[in-house]
């Protein structure tokens, strides 16, 4: 049968493995051994054929700390996070990110995205936004959308703690912005901006309320 990881958990994946490319990877996993498939877990594919948790090993020594990326997920959560388990505690959104006991995970920190019951997630499990797993990167977004024939193109923005954001958005050769008409799903008081970066790329920017949050732009443009 064929399966994939959630695209949330692969956006992690690549962000820890840039980040720290010494680290240890002995207990990482994706998708669950036999034993697991025996009873429900994330790491079985649901039924859309997606595996929602992976386990990304502990390796403090060379730069990943899972307890430090556990709390500043519970400050600043993921929003496709479930819950996470490291060291005999379970941290899920369902109770506020508080520590509750659970076994086991002393080598690796579990990371399950999606909603609902272990093995049958349902999205949100796919945003490939930003994972924050340093406390001192900058608190924006940058990704580049390569933009075809859409006139009508839907932008996500993630804003950070304090409110800001942005997302830059790629045109083809040939293609210029003739006009631009947004609006945010969010919070009252919200400003978007869209200004060129250079010849071919434009960037959204949105300044909000400080918190974070996915605001969905809707961006229009003439291709000339
Ligand atoms: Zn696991």
């Amino acid at each position: 049968m064929s399966w994939r990881g959630a695209e949330s958990l692969m956006v992690l994946r690549s962000q820890i493995d840039r980040a720290y490319p010494n680290r240890s990877k002995i207990s990482d996993g994706l998708i669950g051994n036999q034993a697991h498939a025996k009873t429900p877990s994330d790491h079985n594919p649901n039924q859309a054929g997606v595996v929602c948790a992976m386990d990304i090993t502990n390796d403090p020594k060379n730069g990943f700390d899972a307890q430090v990326f556990v709390d500043l997920q519970r400050k600043n959560p993921h929003p496709n996070l479930k819950y996470m388990i490291f060291d005999k505690k379970i941290y899920s959104r369902l109770y506020g990110w508080n520590p509750r006991p659970s076994r086991g995970h002393e080598s690796h920190v579990h990371v399950s995205v999606g909603v609902g019951a272990d093995g049958h997630s349902r999205p949100a499990y796919d945003d490939r936004i930003d994972w924050m797993i340093k406390p001192d990167v900058p608190q924006v977004r940058y990704e580049v959308y390569e933009i075809k024939s859409s006139k009508l193109v839907k932008v996500q923005v993630q804003t950070g703690t304090n409110g800001s954001g942005y997302t830059d958005v790629k045109l083809p050769a040939g293609v210029e912005v003739s006009g631009q008409a947004w609006r945010g799903n969010g919070a009252k008081g919200l400003s978007v901006a869209c200004e060129p970066v250079n010849g071919e790329v434009w960037r959204v920017a949105v300044d909000g309320a400080p918190g974070r949050n996915v605001i969905s732009v809707n961006l229009t443009f003439s291709v000339i």
